[in-house]
């Protein structure tokens, strides 16, 4: 293991513990591919009620520190990763701040108090000579205060790199949450030139004081930073970095990677029945039959949507086509749960088509692996997507993602090459290119070669995990 790098990942949720979507997966696979490059590699997590009930860790110790001028006790536990050649991951408890998943907008307190929590965790980590991060990489909004608190909270000098998954959540809120702190940040305030700012942005505050910044794919990297975010409030703190620094900030994109000991059909025992490329077509087959079967569905070309009900997901352009879809004698199933007002309308297409459609609008890890194995298409019609993992994980189950071009997507497929890209938000560009698939589906020999592509195609974690391990290095060159 080497010596220099020790990596803490920081995140508000990690498979297979909790796990809401891609962050959970990323912060399971992304420490242990960095072990396997010899990096010291660890997590650290909110010790959910969830996870308590089910994973009952060790406690190791506990801290406190002072939060709206009160005594708060964080207990630290300490387990692993499940198949992961030990992979350690910490969780710390705290039942009023840390017990349930927050969210919404008032939820920045339940950042800014884990945030303050992993800087004085790391500290008591050092103090007790248990460990000694030489980096402490942060995802998301969710982490994002920890640069800041960091410098002011603690006297510790380390380096810190801010992952950004999704810049739809940036954390705003009211600047109150710095008075819980007991901090002053006046940059916050000084953002936006003469207008004074009256809102916290924790994501910006990410930006600001972080050592490095990345997000989960080229792609997103060039289109955050394009005049097409112009308006966002990122570029105020992406400017503001670059004035303060006077240097050129560079958001890099490292693509996301899956866990193969996870995703792949040859050793999956929440899927019907387990096979190797070699024989997919028959273990495809009896998957799909199987499932068919269980849910009262016809022989058809089978396509699924699986993701979050969220507006982002881009329900509604499946919706708007689905007459038109429907009249092709497909199948369709849906997997989600979210936006009320979006799993209505799910659910009434259901009801229209209900030889047809299947709508399961709930959360279901075994459901998700056998709709991505029984299905022949995955439709992904994201109006952006960060990086997105499951158009990498139907490919391996040799299923043919039809997705928005944009973001992660358009760095993991090549169009007609393992699946089919279309112009992103165009209800008519999704129908032209189902019309396309269906076509391909009619002519086996070009399919079977496209399936093909898409199962050999590389969404493993070791290119990235070496990307990492660049940055890190990087990071913690003596300047
Ligand atoms: P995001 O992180 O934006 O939600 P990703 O494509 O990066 O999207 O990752 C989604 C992850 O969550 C995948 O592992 C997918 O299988 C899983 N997932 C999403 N919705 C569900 C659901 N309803 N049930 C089970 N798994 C789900």
């Amino acid at each position: 293991m080497s010596k220099n790098l020790s990596i803490l990942l920081v995140g508000y949720e990690a498979a297979p513990f909790f796990k809401k979507g891609g962050l959970g997966d990323v912060m399971y696979s992304l420490p242990k591919a960095l072990r396997r490059q010899g990096i010291d590699a660890r997590a650290v997590v909110p010790y959910y009620h969830y996870i308590s009930k089910i994973h009952e860790e060790k406690r190791i110790g506990e801290f406190v520190l002072d939060f709206d001028r009160k005594r708060k006790t964080i207990g630290v536990y300490e387990g692993f990763f499940p198949k992961s050649d030990r992979t350690p991951i910490y969780f710390l408890e705290n039942k009023h701040f840390l017990g349930i998943l927050a969210g919404g907008h008032l939820a920045i307190r339940e950042f800014a108090f884990f945030d303050w929590a992993v800087a004085e965790f790391t500290a008591w980590l050092i103090k007790n000579n248990r460990w000694h991060p030489s980096i402490i990489h942060c995802n998301d909004v969710h982490a994002a205060l920890i640069p800041l608190l960091l410098q002011k909270k603690t006297n510790l000098n380390i380096p810190t790199l801010l992952s950004i998954h999704n810049l739809a959540y940036q954390g705003r809120g009211s600047l109150h949450v710095l008075d819980l702190l007991k901090i002053q940040d006046e940059e916050t305030k000084e953002i936006k030139s003469k207008k004074p700012v009256n809102q916290l942005n924790i994501l910006g505050e990410g930006i600001l004081h972080a050592d490095r910044v990345a997000t989960v794919s080229p792609t997103y990297a060039k289109e955050i930073t394009s005049h097409a975010y112009e308006s966002d409030p990122i570029h105020l703190f992406l400017h503001k970095r670059e004035k303060d620094r006077k240097e050129k900030i560079e958001v890099l994109g490292i693509l996301n990677g899956i866990d193969y000991d996870v995703w792949g059909p040859q050793e999956d025992n929440l899927i019907y029945q387990p096979f190797s490329v070699l024989d997919w077509k028959i273990g495809k087959n009896k998957n799909k039959q199987e499932f068919l079967e269980e849910f009262s569905l016809k022989d058809r070309p089978t396509f699924c949507f699986i993701g979050r009900m969220a507006r982002q997901k881009g329900v509604d352009l499946i919706l708007k086509i689905i007459n038109r879809l429907m009249a092709r004698n497909v199948n369709l199933i849906f997997l989600g749960e979210g936006n009320r007002k979006i799993e209505k309308s799910v659910e009434k297409a259901a009801k229209k088509y209900p030889k047809q459609i299947r709508a399961e609008l709930s959360y279901s890890e075994s459901l998700a692996h056998k709709i991505y194995v029984a299905s022949d298409f995955i439709i992904i019609p994201s109006r952006y997507e960060p990086c997105g993992l499951i158009q990498m994980i139907a490919m391996r189950y040799a299923t043919i993602p039809i997705a928005s071009s944009t973001g992660g997507l358009k760095d993991s497929i090549q169009d007609g090459k393992n699946g089919f890209l279309f112009k992103k938000n165009s209800s008519k560009a999704l129908f032209d290119v189902i019309k396309k698939a269906l076509h391909l589906y009619t002519r086996p020999k070009e399919f079977e070669k496209m399936v093909m592509t898409a199962m050999n195609t590389d969404f493993s974690w070791s290119k990235s995990a070496i990307l990492y391990k660049k940055l890190y290095d990087d990071m913690t060159q003596p300047k």
